[in-house]
């Protein structure tokens, strides 16, 4: 059993609310959100974050953004617009270090961001 809590989410052993999935992605609510629609997008291959990504992971990275694509179109983001994060490391308050984008959407989003 994985110690990962996201991977544990891949592999259904903890519940989440899924909005899209595919081959290399899983996309699904965040449990506290922080606008009407947050959704996390995230590699069903394990990689902390974006900071420790190989340049081998290109193509893992590149699913993730188009699930983000993916699931804002499913969630009906596109005429509003929505913002995509990735959080990486303690300063931006990374919490679960399985590498996740985050999809906000439904409000008007302040920038720059806190
Ligand atoms: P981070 O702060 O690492 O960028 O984002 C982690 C996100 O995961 C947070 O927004 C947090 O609310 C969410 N989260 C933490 N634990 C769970 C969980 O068990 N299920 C779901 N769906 N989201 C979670
Ligand atoms: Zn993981």
């Amino acid at each position: 059993m994985s110690s990962c809590l996201f991977c544990r989410i891949v592999s259904r052993e903890i519940p989440a609310e899924i909005v899209h999935e595919n081959d290399h992605v899983l996309a699904f609510r965040d449990l506290r959100p922080v606008a009407p629609t947050h959704v996390l997008v995230i590699p069903k291959r394990h990689v902390a974050a974006v900071r420790e990504a190989e340049d081998t992971d290109v193509e893992l990275l590149g699913q993730v953004m188009i699930g983000a694509r993916d699931a804002a179109r499913k969630l009906g983001l596109v005429a509003g617009g929505y913002r995509v994060v990735m959080n990486n490391g303690d300063d931006a308050g990374q919490t679960v270090f399985h590498l996740h984008a985050h999809v906000l959407g439904g409000r008007t989003l302040a920038w720059p961001p806190g």
